[in-house]
This record gives C-alpha cells, structure tokens and sequence, in this order.
C-alpha cells in the first residue's frame, strides 16, 4: 500500500474525539514514513525515522513526512546537536559571556546581562540562537538554565566583592525561558544560590521575552509574583516584539522593559521615532526601568537619552565579555571617572577621595 493513502488512513482513524469520563478529548498523531529493507541497518533506520518525525512535527497541521535524505541533512544537525546537550552538561562546556547595561547619560556601568555560549569539542562556539530552542524542546533548558545561573551569580558576586566600598553594587539580569518558570521548584531554587552566593535579591533581575505573557497568564502571574516575594525583579525582553495585549503590565510584577533591538535599529527614520517616544512615555506612565537594546551607535544612545531613555546596551558600549575580563574593565572605567571626577574636585568640599556613586536613579 502507498505510504501516503496509508498514513492518512490511520490519522483519519485517530482523529476522532473519544468521550472519556473527564469529557471528549482527542489526540494529534505525527506520523513518519522511512522506506527500508531488509538490509537497513537498525540504528540508521531509526535516525531517519527520527529525523522524519521532526518534519512531520513540523509541518504544519499536515503533521506527516516522509523521509527524504537531501531535504534532511540540516534536521540532522539540529538533531545531532540537541542529542550532543546531555553529554554537553555533564562535560560543563557551556559558558557564561557577559554584556554591559548602561547609565547613557552617566556612561556608568549598572550591570550585567548573562548570556551563554557552548563550547562544542568538535564544532567550537555554538550560538544560543542554535541551541537555546533545542534545549527547549528535550527540556534540557532547565539544567542548562540552572548552570548559567549559578555561574553568573557567582561571578557577579565575586566581581561585587572586589569593588566593595569603591562602587556601587552591580546588576544581574539571567534570561529565563518560559519552561523554566514551569518547574514548580523554579523560586526555591534561585533563592538558594543567591544565598550561597550571599547575592542580594533586589540585585537580580530575570528577563523574560515578551511573547511568554501569552502563553499562560495565570501561572506566569503566580509565579512573577513569588518570584517578587523573594525580591528578584522582572524585565520583559524583547519588548515590542511579542504582540500580546499590553494589559498584563497593570497586572505582573514586572519592573523593567528591554526595547527590542529592531526599534533601536529604525528609530533614527522619521516614522519610528514615534512607536519609540511611545515606548518611552509607556514606560515612564508605568513606572518601569527601561533599558534599550542593540545601540551600535553614538548617534542611537545619545538621541535615546534625549527622548527619556536611561538605560542601554549594545555594541556600541560593548560586545559580551568573557567573564576573567569583568575586573579590569571596570577598573578602566573607574579610573576613567575618577579622573574625571579628580578634575572637579577642586570645586567640592565633600570630596571623599573615593569613586564616583551616581545620584541619578540606579537601576
Ligand atoms: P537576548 O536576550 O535578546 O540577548 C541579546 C542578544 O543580542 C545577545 O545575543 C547579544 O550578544 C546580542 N547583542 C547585544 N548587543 C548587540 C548589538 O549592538 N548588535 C547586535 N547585532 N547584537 C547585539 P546572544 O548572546 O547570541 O543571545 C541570543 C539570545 O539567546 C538572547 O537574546 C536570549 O534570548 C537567548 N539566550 C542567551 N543566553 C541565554 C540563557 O542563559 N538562557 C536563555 N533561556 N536564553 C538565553
Ligand atoms: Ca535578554
Ligand atoms: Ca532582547
């Protein structure tokens, strides 16, 4: 029988709601087709089923492929590298890079975002725009999550305790996936490692994408909430993009915005200024930080601080950095502002001798 009139035959059959005691409920099937012989090697065939069962989950409400091995070689990778996460944890080769947020005005540095990298032994730096979506789907996100978190917290306290009394306290902000903020020990968890790290709460902040909010609102609700009941704050990433209605930002505990980078990249046209002048007085209405994403430009930063925008982040301060080379950037910086600042001392009668600490409004 045709591989095709058979498949159809037995989602056709299965396609039908069955009536169980809870009420009707029926079932999605995802079906693949591998043509095979007697003398296919067992572990390929099931690669290749494995790779046909990708496409057909894939392919829309069709939910069927059959296996095709020119049309499947990049399945494989991607297949290959989500089967290559288990091992990639236990042999700890993920990393944690690290980004600037920036006081525009002030060019002070309030803090970090978090951002992992794998090192793969045989492909070298894998980007998590790769590998992010896959440890989503084999749930590996949670594990990985954990590491990048108990890593940059680590560092960032380790980075804190050197400048102690010399500067203020830096920021964190860790990205959060939304399968993450499922697992029920999720606020135990992160509680737990800013206390062995002696972290405070208020100087974590979780990012999440704005597309989440879409997703479940009720259990995000609760669980922004508990999240804020241990002192954490919460930054909705990727603002703008994620096309939910905006009446979650009355309701979440949400302190902070991250304006996606493509407004950033468009505003300086005419016609964009305004969605950013929105975001912006958005913002300011609602009471929350507001840090713009994926300045490569002088000319983008200083019109931002123009139209109210304190915070940044983007090329334009820095590309994320190793986490060895936090101590000595900032030591740059400092004495950068403490020459500054040697300069009009002779203007202060407070002078302590010691670095700057920003009057405006921390982060
Ligand atoms: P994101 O959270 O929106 O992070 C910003 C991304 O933009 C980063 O890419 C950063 O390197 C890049 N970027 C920053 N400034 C500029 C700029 O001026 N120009 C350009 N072209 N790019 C800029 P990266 O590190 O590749 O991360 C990509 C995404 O992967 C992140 O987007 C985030 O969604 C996700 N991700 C990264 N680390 C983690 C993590 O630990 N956990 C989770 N769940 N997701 C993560
Ligand atoms: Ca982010
Ligand atoms: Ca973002």
């Amino acid at each position: 029988q045709n591989p095709v009139s058979f498949a159809s035959k037995i989602r056709g059959e299965l396609a039908r709601s069955f009536v169980l005691s809870v009420g009707e409920v029926s079932i999605t099937v995802c079906i693949a087709v591998v043509e095979a012989d007697i003398d296919t090697n067992e572990e390929s065939f099931l690669r290749d089923a494995d790779v046909a069962m990708y496409a057909a989950k894939r392919s829309g409400s069709l939910k069927f492929a059959l296996f095709d091995k020119n049309i499947h070689e990049s399945i494989k990778d991607r297949i290959e590298l989500k089967n290559d996460l288990t091992l990639a944890l236990d042999r700890d080769e993920f990393f944690v890079m690290y980004q600037p947020v920036v006081d525009m005005a002030s060019g002070e540095i309030v803090g970090f975002e978090a951002l992992v990298r794998w090192q793969h032994p045989s492909r070298g730096l894998v980007e998590p725009m790769k590998f992010i979506p896959l440890a989503e789907e084999n749930g590996k996100i949670v594990q990985l999550g954990r590491v990048v978190m108990q890593k940059a917290i680590a560092k960032i306290a380790q980075t804190n305790a050197s400048f102690r009394g010399l500067a203020p306290e830096l920021i964190l902000n860790v990205n959060l996936s939304i399968i993450e903020l499922e697992e029920s020990d999720i606020c135990e968890f992160i509680r737990d490692v800013l206390h062995e790290n002696l972290f405070r709460p208020e100087l974590l902040i979780v990012e999440l994408t704005e597309s989440v909010f879409i997703h479940d609102p009720k259990l995000i609700s609760s669980k922004l909430s508990e999240l804020h009941d241990i002192g954490v704050r919460i930054a909705i990433d990727d603002f703008g993009t994620g096309y939910s209605s905006l009446s979650y930002l009355d309701s979440l505990a949400v302190d902070c915005l991250k304006i996606d980078k493509s407004f950033t990249d468009h505003f300086l046209e005419d016609a964009s200024s305004v969605t950013m002048k929105t975001i912006i007085k958005l913002a300011k209405d609602l009471n929350l930080k507001l840090v713009a994403e994926g300045i490569e430009e002088k000319l983008q930063a200083d019109e931002l601080v123009r139209l109210g925008c304190q915070f940044g982040q983007g090329y334009f301060y820095s590309k994320p950095m190793m986490g060895y080379t936090l101590n000595s950037f900032l030591a740059n910086r400092q004495s950068v502002s403490q020459q500054s600042r040697q300069r009009f001392a002779s203007n202060r009668s407070d002078d302590t001798g010691e670095f700057e600490i920003s009057t405006r409004q921390r982060f």
